[in-house]
Order: C-alpha cells, then structure tokens, then sequence
C-alpha cells in the first residue's frame, strides 16, 4: 500500500463501482477510501454467541442460530402474504419470515447448506419466528466475520435500494481492509502512545470496524476519539497562542475620565463582585497589549449589559470608539436606550444602526463613524456592512453571540486595521466542557452572581383546562401594578399555524381583559419595525399591562415592573428557549411568576423540560439536561458543531476524554509553542494533513 492509497476515489474499492459511490458521495460523503475507514459504527451487536432453538426467549433482543433450511413456502393472501423458510438446528423449528420479496428469496435457499440467522425473535400464537433476519451461509469467511462483535454502520434508505444497508458496508469495509493489509501510519508521537497505553493507530483502525474482542473494541475506541480530540485542542490552543504572540493588540493603557466619572458618580447601582470581577478581566486584558478575544457568559439578569458599557467606556477613554451589535432589531432597539441612558449623563453621543434606519441618518451615522465624531455605535448586523467603516474601532460588543456565527466574528475583526478587542456576552448557559471546545480558542469569564434582592421565579405548569384560573391570577397581578407577558411558539415549519394561534390567542385576551381597564400591546414577525417600536414601548413605558408575543421577546428585552411570563404551548419550547424567556420576568424586587402552559398529554421528553423548569433556576443545571435530552450537536450556542467534523468523539459524552487532550495539549504547546521539536513532528505533520483535508473537504461541500 503507498501512502497515497486511501487518498483514491472511492468507486474504485471493489464492489463498489460509479453508481454506488455517487450514493455514497451524496448520501455519507464517502469520497475517498479514507473517508470510508473513517465512517465509524455507531453500534455493534454482541454475534460471539450461538443459540439454540430452544433457548430463545420473548426478551432477547437478537437471537442468532446455526442451521439448514428444510423447507420454504409462500401463505396467505393480500396483506398476510408471506415468505415462510423452515429453519432447523437439527433438533427444533423456527420460522423465518418475509413479508416481500418471496421470489428472489426461493431462488436463494438451498437445503443442503448450513446457514448463519441472526434477528429479533417475534412471538406469535405462543410460537417464536424470526421477521426478516439476516441470513448468511455459514462459509469460514462468514463465520470469521459474522461470528463477532458486528459492527453496525449508518445507511439511508437511498443506500439501503443500492445494498449498501449496514450489512452491505461492512462487506466494503472488510473488502478495504484486505487492501490496506496492515499498512496504515501512526499519527500520534511514540511518547504519547507510550505515556497514555494508546493502542496503535493501525490496531485502533481495524479493532473498531472488527472487533477480536470487546477490550480491544474498547482500547480501539479510546484511541480514536483520544486523537480526534487531541487534534481539535491542539488546533484550537494553537490558534489561541498564535494570536496572543503575534498579533498585537490595540492598547487599553489608562483608565480615564468618562470611566472614572460614571464608576464614582453615575452608577444606578453598586456592581455585584461577579460584575467587579469581569470588569477588571476585561480592563488586563485590553490593557496587556495583546487582541482580546473574551466571552462573557452569565445567566439572564446577571448584568452583563453593564459590564459592556464600562468596557466601551474604557475604549472611549483611549481615544477609540465602541460598537454594540445585538440580534433583533428590538434587542438592539432596547441596548442603545438603556445605553444612551447611561451616556447622556456624560454627554456622550450614541446612534442607533438597524435594517430600518433612514438612508438619510444612515449616510450621517456613516460619516460621523469615519470622521471619528461618532464614538459610541449600537446596531444589529447593519453594523458589519461593508459600507459602514469606522476611523479607530477599539472595541466591539457581540450580545447574545448563538445568534450570531463565527463569520461575523471574522468581519468585525476586520473594521479597523489591528483588530478590535472582542467582548461576547452570551446568556445561553454553555456546560464548561462545551464552551472549550466551540469557545476554545477564546478567554472565558463568568458573572455568577445575581444582582442582590431578587427573589427566585416561581414556576407553575398549568393545563389548558386551568386557563379561568389563570385569567384570575393575572388579574390580581395586574391590579397590584404588575405587567405580564404572553408568548406564544414560532416553529418556522407552521409559521401561519402559529400566527393564527396567536391572533386567536390575542383576540381572547381582548375579550377577557377588555379596554380602557386594560390595554394590550402585541409583537410578531409580521409586523413593521416601527409598529414593534410602537408597541414595545407602549409595554416599556407601562401603557399597556400585557404584551402578547411571539418568541421575537426571547432575548434581552428588560421590562423591571414585569413580573409574570405565561408560555403558551410550553411542550412547543426548546429548554434553552424556555430558561430565556423566564429570564424576562423576576428583574424587579417583587416575586415573580412563570406559567407554563401545555395540554394536558405530553411526550416523555416534553413532560422531562417542563419538569427541569418547574424545579430549577439555575441556568448550568438546565443546560445539562438540555445536553442530555438533544445532545450536545443540538444544542443552541453549538450551530457550529457540524464545523468540528466529530467523527468518533461525542462532545456530550465524552467529557472527561476532552479534558485529558486539552490539558495534554497545553502541557506539549507549553514546552513547545511552535512544535518545533524533534518528538513532535509527527504531531505537526499531522495538523497541517488534516487542515489540509479540511479546507478540500469545505471546498467540495
Ligand atoms: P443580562 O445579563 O440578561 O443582559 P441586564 O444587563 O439586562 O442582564 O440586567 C438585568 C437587570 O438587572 C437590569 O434591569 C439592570 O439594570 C439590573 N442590574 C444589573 N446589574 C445590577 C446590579 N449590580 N445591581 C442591581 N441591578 C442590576
Ligand atoms: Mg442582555
């Protein structure tokens, strides 16, 4: 085997041929005979054991026999057709059944030879048969392959109508394997496989598609998700030192007047110590010379608004300007108020960029950003247009960074000449172990710790049947000066379903909480952004008691004298979801209410979030069972998880295997920052293989 060998085209592995390896181009793309010996099982069933037939039980998820077939035939009529095969160990029957494809499998079937079934045993009429097994001749080379741990492999349906289903990539993969014949490189240093007990790349390779036994299938998948891992830290640490050494950042040197001024003479509150605490992270950092990369992560309501204007104030201070950038326009509509709030008192000048600014205040806005006159700029993604340039941009805010990509990360970096620093402040709680790898190569900081006197939100869950009583709480809430919010689900997939369930939803409320006692605002996508202004500030400025909503309201939107969150369709909402949108409420002293609102049957996994709501507060413990529930490829916050290219590794599960590579790596990169020496070439060879078979990757999909 040359070294270039697994690099050929797949269709030219025996067996597989053009029409084959465009499925499976198209369906897994396999492109390469690598690709292919990197397509990993994602189970194996336990076919060491052979059973008789008369040890099969109702409970045995797989039952797998040796024997003959004696006789075959097809009964019923219809639906009931069948394809019955008479399967003996020589001592007892079980029927093999087939509902399809009666004729290719008479053909099929001889008496005199010994076959290998393996399936799920069905009882019937006090009678155990085995519905579509798989059924091989029980020839040494099946006996070899099929009497193990057998590996099982993903397939689509597309797949499954060319042979290609589990069975039949196994059959490729042992066709490859034959190939390579043990010839398959190390791509981990001899010190770490001596100093870990990692089982060789080679041994790793072939144990995992066929295992000689559940240690070694084991010890093989350790390895490779070890090395996975390995190479993502290494990747990512990398990135991190590279920055930190060569580019220079722009520098923070003094604190000055406008932040000395508001900290001691303007603030509407004393810090919490987490806020205190994140401040002075954010003041070394932008102070040591180096490019901030920072995400701020705390829970909603934990203040990070305030930590960023004192950040940009800090840029201010030294002769840059600051920027904000929020999601929605409503999310940046209420930033650049509770901002401009803040910097009106130092007569500081503050403008506001969104999709609906005016071409007319947009060219001044423009102007002013280049001519430096603008200092302070919040917006929404408005603000990474090309057309919009700044004269000296110190500091950029990102504010609930999920809804944003890496991309706009990648374009704020470059709106002046040396980077800007980079602030995140992200509410969606990220276990710690998720945040190293989508966030390695950023610094973290956590606020967290509540502002004091918040009283923790009680949460309710209440069946659609209660909906009087409901009404009735509201009321009293409303009487004692209360505001409440009533949101209801937008799934993409049924947008005008949702729309009708929420002007159904609206027009009710109307009539239970009729005018002039009542007034109520309502928000959707639907809508202008100037009548989303309108309405916001109607429920702002406490107009109006109830704010009906779609999920637009889910992030940052801070109304103190709010105090109850009605979620309709709570089954509808995500846990993250549902954790943001409690996160409206419970800001002010008074005790705050979360309703949630479902029918009355519920999934398991519905029933479980709803559940998690009910017991907890705390944002990190969500976040684990949100991880549980979808894994963590799903979750909100990871969107780029499909750019890690995991194909072994499970970031949910396999924790504690990522943190022993990430601190591995460090402990390399400390003592050799550039991999420069002797032991660690293999390893830096091996980082520029894979990006290079990244970037080819990325230009093909
Ligand atoms: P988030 O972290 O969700 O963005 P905000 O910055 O919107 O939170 O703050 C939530 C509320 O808490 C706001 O009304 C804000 O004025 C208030 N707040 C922030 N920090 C403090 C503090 N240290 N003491 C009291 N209230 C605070
Ligand atoms: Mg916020």
């Amino acid at each position: 085997m040359t070294p270039d060998f697994l690099k050929t085209e797949i269709k030219f592995l025996k067996g597989v041929g053009p029409q084959r390896a465009e499925a499976l181009v198209k369906e897994l793309r396999i492109f390469s005979l690598d690709d292919l010996l990197h397509l990993f099982p994602f189970r194996y069933v336990d076919r060491t054991q052979f059973y008789r037939i008369n040890e099969i039980t109702a409970e045995m998820p797989f039952v797998q026999l040796r024997g003959k077939i004696l006789r075959t035939e097809s009964v019923g009529e219809g639906r009931s057709k069948r394809f019955v095969a008479y399967f003996s160990d020589s001592e007892n029957v079980v029927e093999l059944v087939w509902f399809r494809g009666a004729k290719w499998l008479q053909s099929k079937f001889k008496n005199d030879i010994e076959y290998i079934v393996f399936g799920k045993p069905t009882e019937f009429k006090g009678r155990f048969n085995i519905p579509h097994p798989d059924i091989e001749a029980a020839s040494d080379d099946n006996l070899r392959l099929q009497s193990a741990l057998q590996a099982v492999y993903p397939s689509t349906e597309t797949l499954k109508n060319k042979g290609l289903d589990s069975n039949g990539i196994r059959k490729l993969q042992a066709t490859l394997h034959q190939q390579i014949n043990n010839n398959i490189p190390e791509t981990l240093s001899k010190n770490l496989l001596q100093a870990l007990r990692l089982m060789s790349r080679e041994s790793a390779l072939k144990n995992v598609h066929f295992p000689a036994g559940k240690n070694e299938l084991n010890a093989a998948r350790f390895r490779l998700k070890f090395e996975e891992l390995f190479y993502l830290q290494l990747k990512l640490l990398k990135q991190k030192s590279f920055r930190n050494s060569t580019s220079k950042g722009l520098l923070f040197a003094r604190v000055g007047d406008y932040f000395n001024d508001f900290y001691h003479h303007h603030l509407p509150f004393p810090l919490t110590g987490a806020q205190k605490r994140v401040v002075r992270e954010i003041r070394s950092d932008a102070g040591s010379g180096k490019q901030m990369n920072r995400l701020v992560q705390g829970d909603v309501g934990s203040g990070k608004t305030m930590v960023a204007f004192l950040s940009m104030l800090l840029a201010i201070d030294n002769g840059f300007q600051a920027c904000m950038m929020a999601p929605t326009e409503i999310l940046a509509t209420q930033h650049f108020y509770t901002i401009k709030e803040f910097a009106d008192k130092l007569h500081l000048d503050v403008c506001l960029l969104t999709g609906s600014t005016s071409a007319r205040e947009r060219k001044k806005i423009h102007e002013r950003l280049q001519n430096g006159e603008l200092k302070f700029l919040v917006g929404t993604h408005a603000l990474i247009e090309e057309t919009v340039q700044f004269k000296n941009l110190g500091l950029a805010v990102i504010d609930e960074q999920h809804r944003f990509g890496v991309a706009q990360r990648a374009a704020l970096h470059k709106k002046n000449q040396k980077p800007p620093h980079i602030l995140i402040m992200t509410a969606t709680p990220i276990p710690r172990t998720l945040a190293m790898t989508f966030y390695g190569d950023l610094d973290l900081s956590v606020i967290d710790e509540m502002p004091p006197g918040r009283k923790p939100v009680k949460t309710l869950h209440m069946s659609d049947s209660q909906r009087l009583r409901l009404y009735g709480f509201l009321k009293e809430q409303i009487k004692e000066g209360r505001q409440v919010y009533v949101v209801y689900p937008l799934i993409e997939e049924s947008e005008k379903l949702d729309y009708k369930n929420l002007m159904e939803g609206f027009d009710s409320l109307e009539r239970e909480f009729p005018l002039p006692e009542y007034q109520i605002s309502i928000v959707h996508g639907r809508q202008t952004s100037d009548r989303k202004d309108m309405e916001m500030q109607r429920f702002v400025s406490g107009t109006s008691q109830i704010m009906v909503a779609t999920t637009v309201i889910e992030v940052g939107v801070n109304v103190p004298n709010a105090s109850v969150m009605v979620i309709e369709s709570a089954e509808k909402f995500g846990l993250s979801q549902l954790h943001q949108l409690r996160g409206r409420v419970g800001r002010g002293a008074d005790q705050s209410y979360c309703i949630l609102m479902s029918s009355y049957k519920l999934t398991t996994e519905a029933r479980t979030r709803i559940e998690t709501m009910c017991n907890t507060n705390d944002g990190f413990e969500i976040a684990e069972v949100d991880m549980k529930l979808r894994g963590a490829g799903d979750m909100q916050g990871t969107q780029q998880s499909g750019a890690l290219n995991l194909k072994i590794a499970d970031i949910t599960s396999d924790v504690q295997i990522m943190q022993q590579a990430r601190s591995i790596a460090e402990e390399i990169l400390d003592k050799d920052p550039d991999l420069n020496a002797e032991e660690n070439q293999l390893l830096l060879q091996q980082m520029k293989e894979l990006e290079r078979s990244n970037t080819i990757w990325s230009k093909i999909g």
